[in-house]
């Protein structure tokens, strides 16, 4: 499983006392260990067929063992064959209460309209910065994450209100660059190596995972927002209010 697919598994059975995952408790040391009862990895090195994703559906109905929720995990999710994606509509858009799916994949448009439309996308898109040398005054970024990692609310509305005058290619290079920052402190939160991240910037590893990955979620929709000519004074409100 990918650090970041049971990373979220964990945080969906974690128990700790404050941010999930907490990645010390028993059920998240489980899920790090890849023997938590109630996660279930579907990995298919070549075609997920029919029968696999109906005992998954019907398993999703069984109570979890020791955990709030079973998870399901299926990782490269573009294998399932398309009778194998129409086996799980109902459960995905009706599922048990405490059931959990997670599906990765490098190709989208693999899955059925019908797979993606119930669930909720995040992208994890690897790369540099944009082409075009579009540098911008990194001390933006760094104003911007040291107000993140200080939850400084004014400090915050204050740097965002700054790249409001960036120009639309500074502005995708910043939110770029603040992924690759996001991206990093998930990681290092989680324990791996924090690589990727702009050099000379401090990581965001003070911040709850879950904070972290609702605004690595968050800039990925701008990104998005940004390639539908979004203008930079959205995209510099939108960061506003992060
Ligand atoms: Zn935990």
């Amino acid at each position: 499983m990918s650090s970041l697919a049971r990373l979220v598994a964990a945080a969906h059975v974690c128990e700790g006392a404050s941010s999930a995952p907490c990645c010390v408790c028993r059920q998240c040391k489980k899920v790090l260990a890849h023997s938590h009862p109630d996660v279930t990895t579907v990995e298919g090195d070549g075609e997920i067929v029919a029968a696999e994703a109906r005992r998954v559906r019907a398993d999703a109905w069984v109570k979890p063992n020791e955990a709030r929720a079973r998870v399901f995990v299926v990782e490269r999710a573009e294998n399932l064959n398309m009778h194998a994606q129409n086996a799980l509509l109902n459960v995905l858009e009706d599922p048990p209460g405490s059931a959990r799916f997670i599906f990765t994949t490098e190709n989208p448009p693999a899955l059925l309209p019908t797979v993606r439309s119930r669930c909720a996308i995040a992208v994890f898109a690897e790369g540099g910065p944009p082409d075009g040398g579009a540098n911008y005054d990194l001390k933006l970024l760094d104003n911007y994450c040291a107000a993140l990692a200080g939850e400084n609310a004014l400090a915050l509305f204050e740097s965002a209100h700054a790249l409001e005058r960036i120009e639309r290619v500074q502005m995708e290079a910043f939110l770029e660059d603040l992924r690759r920052v996001l991206h990093a402190s998930l990681l290092g939160r989680y324990g791996a190596e924090a690589q990727g991240a702009p050099s000379g910037f401090g990581t965001l590893g003070n911040l709850e995972s879950t904070a972290l990955v609702r605004m690595y979620d968050r800039v990925c929709e701008l990104i998005d927002d940004c390639g539908r000519n979004a203008g930079v004074g959205h995209v510099a409100g939108a960061l506003a209010l992060f």
